[in-house]
């Protein structure tokens, strides 16, 4: 048994046919990790969908109603970037259910995994970039609600701009965001986080791991969250169809240790999406996520007694 919950569904299939996001992602994430053994069955729970009125914490009603009735307008589809269907929508649903249940086991166990969701292009009224709801701004304002934290922190190392997470708490102080990523890359309007990293073309494992640590500590020591929500985007890959840094495999490891370390030494639990990734041979993709995973049990062996800090 792994010391952590895995959350997954199989509807988080966003049905796209063939697109360069690879949905089906999630379900070869899923088998790959039971196959190898690494995750027996009892190690993954299936979430329940978000309700409208989780939803409703990050979106406004005229975007929730559009998607639920499925009267998007022309514009609003081609700036989401995906095709329209109700599977669509159950499955932007689900991930934001399994966000939620992913950060409430997080408080329970120090690590949350979503495999799934982290999907941060999502504003209030609109979706895109393959994001038609923010679950990662649903799961805080849900958990915030509920009284079982006041301040979070969002650590965005998808290689794309969290515009979405950014806008949405844009003169929130309760959440602090954090966005490393490529500076020339879509979104070319980058609405202000807490602390942006700018990357230029090209960087690679031993730039970027610095300016990650740098920031990130400094992150830490000043606003002290009671959780971190990761979005472990795979798209930093040197070999990613929509990216333009150039992290290795083990760089991208490297990233992962560097974000559950730091959290770990000072007992802040985390809960993990996994956002992007369009690496030319898609087992690429599948194994920097499987990666992610395997280092969070490394690290919550290596810092035991730190998760009952966070309860
Ligand atoms: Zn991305």
């Amino acid at each position: 048994m792994l010391p952590y919950k895995l959350v997954y569904h199989e509807r988080y299939d966003l049905n796209l046919g063939e697109h360069v996001f690879p949905s089906k992602k999630y379900q070869w994430l899923r088998d790959r990790l039971a196959r190898t053994r690494f995750a027996e069955p009892e190690d993954f729970v299936a979430p329940e969908p978000a309700t409208d009125a989780d939803i409703l914490l990050a979106h406004d009603a005229e975007w929730v109603a559009k998607l639920r009735s499925g009267t998007l307008s022309y514009q609003d589809i081609l700036r989401l970037e995906i095709p329209y269907s109700r599977q669509m929508v159950e499955a932007f649903w689900l991930a934001a259910g399994g966000s939620i249940l992913a950060a409430r086991l997080a408080l329970r166990d120090g690590v949350g995994f979503n495999i799934g969701g982290g999907f941060h292009h999502a504003f209030p009224a609109h979706g895109e970039g393959f994001c038609a709801v923010n679950d990662i701004a649903i799961a805080i304002r849900r958990l915030q609600q509920d009284g079982a934290i006041r301040r979070a922190m969002v650590v965005d190392c998808d290689v794309h701009h969290g515009n979405g997470t950014a806008a949405i708490f844009s003169g929130d102080d309760s959440v602090f965001t954090l966005s490393i990523h490529q500076a020339n890359n879509y979104p070319s309007e980058k609405p202000l986080s807490s602390l942006d990293i700018h990357l230029a073309d090209g960087v690679g494992d031993t730039d970027y791991l610095h300016r990650l640590g740098n920031g990130y500590r400094a992150a830490l020591a000043m606003f002290e969250p009671e959780l971190i929500v990761y979005v472990a985007g795979a798209d930093p890959y040197q070999e990613d169809q929509l990216g333009g840094l150039s992290l290795t495999k083990n760089g991208l490891i490297e990233r992962d240790r560097k974000v559950f370390e730091e959290a770990r030494r000072v007992g802040i639990p985390v809960v993990t999406t996994l956002a992007g990734g369009y690496a030319r041979r898609v087992e690429d993709t599948v194994r920097i996520h499987v990666n992610t995973i395997v280092t969070a049990r490394e690290v919550a062996k290596m810092y035991p007694a730190a998760s009952a800090a966070a309860n």
